[in-house]
């Protein structure tokens, strides 16, 4: 009986492999970490031999520790730190460059260039990205540039470009299958997101040969098979998505205007604007959510700079606790901040203030102000930016948002959650399931090979840990005039 499915969730500092059953349950999880290369200021690289090796470390210990053979796995789904860039030898399929991974900024300078050419209108609505270092398109170019015989092995095909994703599924497959998904392509500044197809005006801007580049397949469908000289059996490489669409899957936000907020050292929000290439008004992304079948399925992003992070700071800097949760029971000494605001703008401003010199400031302190109210107010004021940030890709999108799917460390939060359902005056839903990003890559492998019939099948199975209702009261909408008067007056 094939009833597992084999989750790879390659991530930014981690290789894990998580093992999950046909009710959606996780069986066992194996984890690897591996080495973060710092070699220059706003440099970082990593190792992708090392990542594939502590890849297939973690998926051997995950059926060992589950007791499950190759023939049980019905299917392997991975999903992946996105934008990170390999590029290797096609015959010997080793790497010719470490993997500059999506932090590295060393392609800053040539993102300006290119935006003072004038070309960042073009990028922005071939891809939905803005020209950012981020992404892959100048970090490809970079490789090939470092070194007179890397570009002409590139132009004579002799190597191959891929994210983790199209890395990872070469090494499984044995060298046999080149191929990413849309997701992951829709990260590259290469993918026209509307034409769904590698568009040659950027390759040309960005001087990289088409040749390099992987087929781009759907999130959901069978692209090759694992080579049992590795995994033991032919198992069907079956879902692809990049961690964040990975984990809208995962949440079920299946329909336009269904949002899921990931609270973490910052906040990531995606919000579902289904047929739709919706274009932001306030530099947010635009990205491919999905693509099932023939339908592609599209999604804005947003995300807030400093969520845990301030939580870190009143630990480490202000010690006002011991551990991150304690904030909780801090905050609960108090029913309410008392006119306290926190701009948590310690990394500046982003959507849609954008104001990258904005500080971080406490208003609203009295005599009276206690511990309390600045722990309730540092939990209101990440729920403030999500808001903020929910509420403009709203009315990009011009749909209205139902319900907010959580996720991440600080999702475990119950008085961050009340609060967040509070000001957004809707429900807000955790899932049992945390693991949403390696349940999404699941769901996509599954639903391609019929472990699962449909998405309703899905929704029947998945579990809600806890939902938080809104309670409307003149206090929330206090809290929310005071947040913009007072976000008014630090911006520069
Ligand atoms: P990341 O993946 O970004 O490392 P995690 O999802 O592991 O983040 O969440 C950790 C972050 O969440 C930290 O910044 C921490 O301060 C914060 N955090 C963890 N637990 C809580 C909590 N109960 N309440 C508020 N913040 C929390």
């Amino acid at each position: 009986m094939q009833q597992f499915i084999l989750s790879i969730d390659a991530g930014t500092t981690s290789s894990r492999a998580i093992i999950f059953d046909q009710l959606g349950r996780q069986v066992a999880m194996a984890q690897h970490e591996f080495t973060q290369y710092f070699p220059e200021k706003a440099w970082v690289e990593h190792d992708a031999m090392e990542i594939w090796e502590t890849q297939l470390k973690a998926i051997h210990q995950v059926m060992a520790q589950s007791n499950v053979k190759a023939e049980e796995i019905a299917a392997v789904g991975i999903t992946n730190q996105r934008e990170t860039t390999v590029i290797w030898d096609r015959v010997t399929g080793r790497p010719v460059h470490k993997a500059i991974v999506w932090q590295d900024r060393r392609t800053a300078d040539r993102c300006t260039e290119l935006t003072k050419n004038g070309h960042d209108q073009i990028f922005l609505g071939k891809t939905g990205l803005v020209l950012d270092a981020y992404f892959s398109g100048t970090k490809v170019q970079w490789i090939l540039d470092s070194d007179p015989e890397i570009r002409r092995r590139a132009q004579a095909g002799e190597l191959a470009f891929g994210t983790i994703d199209t890395w990872l599924i070469w090494q499984l497959t044995g060298g046999q299958t080149h191929a990413t998904d849309v997701t992951n392509a829709s990260r590259t500044l290469m993918y026209n997101i509307h034409e769904l197809s590698w568009d040659s005006e950027l390759l040309d801007l960005l001087n990289v040969p088409e040749s390099l580049l992987p087929k781009v397949c759907a999130s959901s469908e069978i692209v090759g098979h694992t080579s049992s000289a590795i995994l033991g059996a032919e198992i069907p490489i079956a879902g692809i998505a990049g961690d964040q669409q990975a984990a809208l899957f995962g949440q079920l936000c299946l329909t336009p205007g269904s949002v899921k907020n990931t609270y973490g050292t910052g906040c990531f929000c995606i919000m579902n604007t289904g047929q739709t290439a919706v274009v932001s008004k306030n530099r947010m992304l635009t990205t491919i959510a999905w693509k099932i079948g023939d339908e592609v399925t599209y999604a804005i992003e947003g995300s807030v700079f400093t969520a845990g992070a301030l939580i870190q700071w009143l630990r480490d800097q202000l010690q006002m606790i011991g551990q991150a949760p304690e904030i909780e029971a801090l905050a609960q000494t108090e029913s309410d901040s008392d006119g306290v605001t926190f701009i948590p703008a310690l990394s500046g401003l982003g959507a849609p203030y954008w104001d990258p010199h904005a500080t971080g400031t406490l208003m609203g302190i009295t005599r009276g102000t206690s511990k309390g109210h600045i722990a309730r107010a540092a939990l209101e004021a990440i729920a403030l930016r999500s808001r903020d940030i929910i509420m403009e890709m709203q009315k990009d999108a011009g749909v209205s948002f139902k319900s907010l799917k959580v996720d991440g460390g600080a999702s475990n939060n119950d008085l961050l959650m009340q609060i967040q359902a509070d000001l957004l005056n809707a429900e807000v839903i955790r899932p049992k399931e945390t693991e949403t990003t390696a349940l999404g890559a699941a769901f996509l492998a599954g639903l391609a090979v019929g472990v699962w019939s449909s998405t309703q099948a899905l929704e029947n199975m998945w579990q809600i840990d806890k939902t938080f209702s809104p309670v409307p009261s003149d206090q929330t909408q206090r809290i929310i005039e005071h947040w913009h008067e007072r976000i008014r007056k630090i911006l520069s």
